[in-house]
């Protein structure tokens, strides 16, 4: 066993970091505040290859493997956990997929501008009534001729509106039931019949968008079918298996953010006579923060290290995902906690860590969906 990261690994690190340091950070709270998305520095990142570590070069890729993607994602989310999740959904949710199930053509077409950057992706599977319940989809997609029609709404849709790629699940054949009955599709913006519904106006990373997805008989050509009929919810949950390393690394990056700031600050405040500090109250929760982001991190990194390496990883994605974003909830509760009545002040950056952290424990399967994954994965 080896706790050590590779030459490249590392190298990839630092490069990250140093971007996300002088590039990301600066501009996070602000972003926060007026709700901007940051389309230029996902311009820069595609130029640096951060869009596509984990894919062959041969489809525009870095040619690296998942632990160097994990530990890009950490360390974005540490300078903007909302830069963090749209590289997350981008890489997992929307390139993934195309990678595994699609054709020559659709990775040449598809993946190669997303892998490159020059193209954002997302991933359009819940729905109004289908959270948890992915089964409980509506959209439904018709074959007519040499092309599919899609009707329906999709809704929370990360990166929605910037995206120029979107993989969306419709149900093909409503009575092969909810597992049988969904397939994939790649849809292009701009496609006649897709439009765009309400932005969400959301608690934490603000900075990111989600939208609506409308489908109103949306034509999207067959080729387009991503896998073959009656795969998408195999797809989607393949995908979201991998995008819990993702959400794993944001929640590490965003409980690193936090613990960072809540180290720095004691020993500057004072009170009675001396820096806060020196109480072992303040050393107690510095020291539960530190350990309990060591075991998130190595988690998150098992997982990634798992699905480099075509091990099962499904356990360990939920695993990960769920003690990472618990992790960082309570690390980022506790450093409010530690600045006192100035952690709940906007002027410090521990409350933004305290709002982006909550999401964390939802997206890409609540945390009790978690416990479903993990449970039937011990029980089989
Ligand atoms: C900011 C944000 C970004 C998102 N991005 C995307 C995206 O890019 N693409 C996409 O497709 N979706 C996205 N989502 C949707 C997200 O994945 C869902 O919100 C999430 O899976 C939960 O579904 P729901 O909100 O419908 O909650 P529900 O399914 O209604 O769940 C509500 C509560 O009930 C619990 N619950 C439900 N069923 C059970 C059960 N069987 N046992 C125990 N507890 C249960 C849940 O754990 C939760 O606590 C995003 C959501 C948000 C808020």
């Amino acid at each position: 066993m080896n706790f050590t990261l590779t030459p490249e690994q590392e190298d990839i690190r630092k490069l990250v970091a140093d971007f996300a340091a002088k590039k990301i950070a600066p501009t996070a709270a602000e972003r926060d505040e007026k709700e901007l998305f940051p389309r230029a520095l996902f311009d820069e990142m595609g130029k640096l290859g951060f869009l596509g570590l984990p894919y062959p070069e041969e489809y525009g890729g870095g040619g690296m493997d998942f632990v160097a993607y994990a530990l890009a994602v950490e360390e974005i989310s540490k300078a903007c956990a909302s830069t963090g999740i749209g590289l997350s959904v981008h890489v997992s949710l929307c390139s993934w997929p195309i990678f595994k199930y699609g054709t020559e053509e659709q990775k040449q077409k598809y993946l190669k501008p997303l892998a490159e950057g020059a193209k954002l992706g997302a991933f359009g599977l819940t729905e109004p009534n289908a959270g948890t319940d992915v089964g409980g989809a509506t959209t439904t997609a018709v074959k007519d001729g040499d092309s599919y029609v899609i009707n329906g709404t999709k809704v929370f849709n990360t990166n929605g509106g910037e995206a120029e790629i979107e993989v969306v699940f419709a149900v093909t054949n409503k009575e092969s039931g909810p597992v049988k009955g969904m397939s994939a599709f790649i849809v292009e913006k701009g496609t006649p019949g897709f439009s765009y519904g309400k932005k969400e106006i959301k608690m934490g990373i603000r900075s990111s968008v989600q939208r609506e997805l409308i489908f109103e008989n949306c034509r999207v050509p067959a080729v387009n079918l991503l896998g073959k009929e009656g795969e998408g919810f195999k797809i989607a949950m393949t995908a979201l298996d991998g995008g819990r390393i993702g959400v794993a690394a944001q929640s590490v990056g965003i409980a690193q953010a936090a613990m960072e700031a809540a180290i720095k600050y004691p020993k500057e405040r004072v009170q009675f006579g001396k820096p806060i500090a020196s109480q072992q109250a303040i050393n107690f929760l510095l020291a539960e923060m530190a350990t309990k982001i060591d075991a998130a991190r190595l988690l998150t990194l098992r997982a990634a290290y798992d699905k480099s390496n075509h091990l099962p990883y499904a356990k360990e994605a939920a695993m990960a995902k769920m003690f990472a974003s618990d992790t960082a909830m309570q690390v980022a509760t506790d450093a409010v906690q530690v600045f006192g009545g100035y952690g709940f002040s906007r002027e410090y950056p521990v409350e933004r860590l305290m709002r982006d952290a909550k999401i964390t424990q939802i997206y890409e399967g609540t945390n009790q969906a978690q416990k479903m994954v993990i449970a039937g994965n011990i029980l089989r």
